[in-house]
């Protein structure tokens, strides 16, 4: 992806293909509504949801080398974007309620980003529903009151068949493809059928009827695990084929793959990134000059750590292509602890693929037991995240075990507990850089502890239990708000002012009242 924020850039930008599906591709008027209390009321702009969902809304992917210059291809395609703040009794921080119009129909959806680019759908034309990007979707609106239930039952084949009924009422199908030609032509034919959209899967993944998985917590994962004598990385193999429905071997092709993107943009940040639209200047290149020169404290692994982080990040904020892992914000820490420890280590690209498995796995138990979201779960949603996937991966990297792995995970994830989200003048800069240096020092710190015994006392589904919690616990103003912390210093005021000067207003969507009527 590029941009600054998973959460924001990557998930918005699904929600905005989804939105320009529900519409055939035909938008002409959207209506953005956000409540004040989120985080999108304050972070749309400078946090890159705008960039995303309207490249969505134009079809983009979330590489697209066009989003930068989302705004004049907005209006080069003639859509009329409004977006209102105002209270839309949304539970959710990062709530997008969308209403979409062309010449012939008025369209709504209310959608949700859950964190490191994952979304879910929960309402469109007033009924209540759930979609994750993560199945082929056909709606069937049909005239009120009617049903095709029993002839779509008698087709079998689906994963899912659900009827919802709000301003209209139509039949959701989840399936692993659309509908074939045949059944589609059979369906238009029908009374009962008033028009049918189509909405193709967002995420990489797909799920699918009855999915099941191995293991869910640290806890099970060792009970599975028990005859069987498994390192991380493998369990990580396990646990993918299984819930992606892939061979194993594809599992490690497709890390391969990511691993190849991530040591591609640090080789690129490394080089030396330029973009004008940043509040932080190339601070990797005077590192490394440093290292070179050998004017640092002496830590090789470390430096390169922290060189490889900042090569990242920067690529990041100059609109490079990341892998968001686990999220945007805080991409620098892992790859970077990963790859800088092993270029400094000398090891070959197999073990930072095994590495990155590994650090997956506790990815996967802090998605399913916690969030990836600093808006729900502050920065150790973040950056702790990305510590306590890095522990692991480095242990692996150090020819530890699956017990060091998940004692290093769990050590690093208990000194990240509580940290902030306050990013400086609305930007994913600062002090993200320093926070995703400080995750990938303290992972690095956490293996060397694991690898020599130390005590972690406190299990890895216990410390992910209380980071839900104390992530909850957190007030709004630092949850990626931009209401408190640093955000809200005198310099970083001045700083989001003169970046709002430069961006010019003649490019600024405006906030006006609403005059957008949806039936
Ligand atoms: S402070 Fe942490 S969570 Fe907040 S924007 Fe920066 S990296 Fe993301």
């Amino acid at each position: 992806m590029r941009g600054p924020s998973s959460s924001h850039c990557a998930a918005s930008l699904r929600i905005g293909r989804m939105c320009r599906d529900l519409m055939d591709g035909d938008i002409k008027e959207v209506l953005i509504e956000y409540d004040p209390n989120g985080s999108l009321a304050t972070t749309h702009k400078g946090q890159g949801s705008d960039m995303g969902l309207f490249g969505g809304f134009l079809g983009w992917e979330a590489h697209d080398e066009r989003l930068p210059d989302y705004l004049k291809a907005v209006k080069a395609a003639g859509m009329d974007i409004q977006i209102e703040i105002h209270d839309i009794q949304a539970e959710h921080p990062n709530t997008y309620k969308i209403s979409l119009k062309n010449e012939h129909e008025e369209r709504k959806m209310i959608a949700l980003s859950t964190g490191g680019g994952m979304i879910e759908v929960i309402e469109i034309d007033g009924a209540p529903l759930f979609m994750a990007g993560d199945y082929y979707e056909t709606l069937i609106y049909l005239q009120k009151g009617s049903s095709i239930l029993d002839y779509l039952n008698s087709l079998g084949g689906f994963d899912e068949i659900n009827e919802h009924s709000g301003d209209m009422d139509f039949v959701q199908i989840r399936a692993q493809a659309f509908l074939s030609d045949e059944i589609m032509q059979e369906l238009e034919a029908m009374d009962e059928v008033l028009f049918i959209k189509k909405l193709a899967p967002v995420l990489p993944i797909m799920s699918r009827q009855g999915v099941s998985v191995p293991f869910i917590t640290c806890e099970e994962m060792l009970a599975y695990n028990k005859d069987k004598d498994l390192e991380l990385w493998e369990l990580a193999i396990e646990y993918e084929s299984m819930r992606g429905n892939i061979p194993k071997l594809e599992v490690i092709d497709r890390m391969r793959d990511l691993v190849g993107i991530m040591q591609k943009s640090i080789d690129y940040g490394l080089l030396g990134t330029e973009y004008a639209d940043r509040i932080l200047g190339n601070q990797s290149k005077g590192f490394q000059e440093k290292m070179e020169a050998d004017s640092l404290v002496h830590n090789e692994v470390l430096n390169k750590i922290i060189l490889y982080v900042t090569a990242m990040m920067e690529v990041k904020s100059a609109m490079g292509v990341i892998v968001a892992a686990p999220t945007a914000g805080a991409c620098g820490a892992l790859p970077g602890a990963v790859l800088g420890a092993r270029a400094a280590m000398n090891l070959p690209e197999e073990e930072a693929i095994k590495a990155m498995l590994a650090a997956g796995m506790i990815g996967v138990f802090i998605s399913a037991h916690a969030t990836f979201a600093a808006e729900v779960g502050g920065c150790q949603a973040e950056c702790g995240s990305g510590s306590g996937m890095a522990a692991a991966a480095i242990v692996n990297l150090g020819g530890g075990n699956l017990a060091q792995s998940l004692s290093a995970s769990s050590q690093a994830l208990q000194n990240s507990l509580g940290m902030i989200c306050d990013p400086i003048a609305n930007r994913v800069e600062a002090p993200c850089l320093g926070k995703n240096i400080m995750a990938a020092s303290n992972a690095l710190s956490c293996a060397n502890m694991a690898l020599a015994n130390y005590d972690h006392l406190i299990p890895l589904d216990e410390v992910i239990e209380t980071m839900d919690k104390v992530g909850k616990s957190i007030p709004n103003d630092l949850r990626c708000t931009t209401l408190g912390g640093l955000s809200i210093t005198k310099t970083s005021k001045e700083i989001e002012a003169r970046l709002a000067a430069n961006a010019g207003e003649g490019e600024e969507i405006q906030l006006s009242p609403s005059r957008f009527k949806v039936c």
